[in-house]
């Protein structure tokens, strides 16, 4: 079997107008980028308003393993297999999915644009820099920085007390060693003055969210306005407005705010647009986006980042509820290599039949199943994506299981053969739409106390116990309840386990989430709850995947999968 990398660079793309046009989107309608990448123009947007939405899918997985299982694999494998299975009715299927970050393309993970015969192309330039979005939305971010700075300096008229200061820089790379940093800072008069920060990556920026949950560039802009970056001396919120940042951070977010239109290695089209994680941040691609998609397309596939604990509620509580978005339908993708990994097995030997541990690893999977129908009101299809090294006495044994727990599992083979691989889900997910899902719900109503949505997300979502705060998340909690208490919680978390301990696998109970710190995100309008010890800025693995990546003799890159 090829590379991700060789089956992309072996591929003939179409010119991105072809690929539109089945979509009846014309030259007006979009800003090329090059011939195979393009961006909406914010007039067809405006023109497509008057259109009936299509069905939105929504793809998330059982908690991952350090490699990921193949949710975006699965997201573009069952775009291809609809747009097969819709091809004489004249109805459409298209991809809507983030944008790759270089923290994982050079850490442990690599890129995000899918893999095997189910992948989004040109995959380098998709990986790298793209469109320049994250330049972007990090120099927006940190164009802010400056401009507090910089107020500091020039006399402090606002008198912002240096030390309450929570807006971060960020960058779009995992580097530790920026995590904390001291600013060595003087103002005009001469006087020196030494202010603890650091970088986040930017993906776990508010500038990202806000990007990702703005319906237009004027909403844009006044959430941009909205940030507070810390207090007066006298305890007064200062906002990004108070330094009149907004129009300058709109400035630059201006180009990037128009949705990125890519193909798939089968001329789907797709969006790919904005990425903020799921694990420290709210995990989908932008809003306006997705709204898009939907205008044009009859079926919208789209990702919620990591396991359904992270990306799928969030996807629910924080997008759904902000836009009155709602799937029809919820692919759970689960990998028997994972589930092994969750019976126990070790990283190095999940390619051995172990039919003990899967079984018991699928306890991971019905909780999963649990929450998105019983707390969410989801109808809910198992994506199993089928790996070499699955043997078929461990397929049957998941499928038993999972029609034990009442759902459909269906091998999907789109890694290996492209849409062909999933027709069988194609098929099912297009059953699932044909009745409207009446059931649907949020967790929890905007109106419960903070406190109360951490421990009903913990509770119901991750089967923990209780919740404890540290001593400085509980200071900030009584501070935040009082003006923020509708706001929607972001829960900053490991995404290897519903706990916030990425060692305890499987689907444990009664174990605690520790809250350590509480983030007001007032511009993206939600709390970000950062519990045990994830970290705002990643950090680079001992062998870090940049090591394999190159560009050979002939100018291709090598070595990004
Ligand atoms: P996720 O979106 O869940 O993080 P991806 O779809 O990005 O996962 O896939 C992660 C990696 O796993 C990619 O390199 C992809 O090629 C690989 N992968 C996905 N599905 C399969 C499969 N069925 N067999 C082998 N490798 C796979
Ligand atoms: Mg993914």
């Amino acid at each position: 079997m090829k590379s991700d990398i060789e089956i992309a660079q072996a591929a003939a793309l179409k010119p991105i107008l072809q690929v539109s046009s089945k979509l009846d989107l014309n030259s007006d309608d979009l800003i090329p980028y090059g011939q195979y990448i393009a961006k909406l123009s914010a007039a067809c947007i405006q023109k497509l308003q008057t259109q009936a939405d299509g069905q939105l899918i929504l793809v998330t997985a059982i908690s991952p393993t350090p490699a990921g299982e193949g949710k975006t694999t699965t997201t573009i494998g069952l775009a291809d297999a609809l747009n097969q299975v819709l091809a004489d009715k004249n109805q459409h299927a298209m991809v809507c999915m983030r944008e790759p970050s270089l923290g994982p393309v050079f850490g442990l993970k690599g890129g995000a644009t899918g893999g095997g015969y189910s992948q989004v192309v040109p995959m380098e330039d998709i990986n790298l820099h793209f469109t320049g979005d994250f330049h972007a939305i990090s120099s927006a971010n940190n164009l802010l920085a400056a401009l507090i700075d910089n107020h500091i300096y020039q006399g402090n008229a606002l008198d912002i007390n240096p030390a309450s200061i929570t807006w971060r820089r960020c960058m779009d790379m995992n580097d530790r060693a920026l995590r904390d940093i001291t600013l060595n800072s003087r103002n005009k008069a001469g006087s020196f003055f030494d202010r603890q920060t650091g970088f986040d990556i930017t993906v776990a920026s508010e500038v990202m969210a806000i990007f990702c949950l703005a319906t237009s560039l004027s909403d844009l802009q006044t959430r941009l306005g909205n940030i507070q970056i810390g207090l007066t001396s006298a305890n007064k919120p200062v906002l990004a407005s108070d330094l009149q940042a907004e129009g300058a951070m709109t400035a630059l977010l201006k180009n990037a705010f128009q949705p990125n239109v890519v193909q798939t290695l089968e001329h789907t089209a797709a969006l790919v647009h904005g990425g903020p994680f799921a694990n420290i941040a709210h995990g989908c691609n932008s809003v306006a986006a997705t709204k898009a998609a939907l205008k044009l397309a009859d079926f919208v596939v789209t990702e919620a980042g990591f396991g359904a604990d992270l990306g799928a509620e969030k996807f629910i509580d924080i997008k759904c509820r902000k836009t009155g978005l709602q799937p029809a339908a919820v692919v759970l993708v689960a990998t028997v290599r994972a589930l092994k990994y969750h019976g126990g097995v070790d990283i190095t030997s999940l390619n051995q039949e172990n039919l003990t541990a899967l079984k018991s690893g699928t306890a991971n999977l019905k909780k999963h199943i649990e929450n998105l129908q019983q707390h969410f009101g989801l109808k809910v299809v198992v994506a199993i994506n089928h790996f070499l090294s699955d043997t078929e006495a461990e397929i049957a044994l998941l499928s038993t299981v999972a029609a034990s727990f009442g759902v459909k599992a269906i091998v999907c083979k789109h890694w290996a053969n492209g849409g062909a691989g999933a027709i069988d889900l194609a098929h099912e997910v297009i059953r699932m739409t044909e009745q409207p899902t009446k059931s649907f719900k949020l967790l929890y109503p905007d109106e419960m106390p903070l406190l109360e949505k951490i421990e009903t997300i913990a509770q119901k979502i991750y089967g923990a116990s209780h919740v404890e705060l540290s001593l400085e998340a509980q200071t900030a909690l009584a501070k935040l309840e009082k003006n923020y208490s509708h706001y929607p919680v972001c829960i900053a978390k490991t995404q290897y386990s519903f706990s916030s301990d990425p060692t305890l696998r499987g689907a444990p109970t009664a174990h605690v989430l520790k809250v350590r710190q509480l983030r007001l995100s007032r511009g993206a309008e939600f709390i970000v709850a950062i519990c045990g010890d994830i970290m705002t800025m990643p950090g680079l693995p001992k062998q870090p995947v940049s090591e394999r990546i190159g560009v050979n003799q002939a100018g291709s890159i090598v070595g990004l999968n």
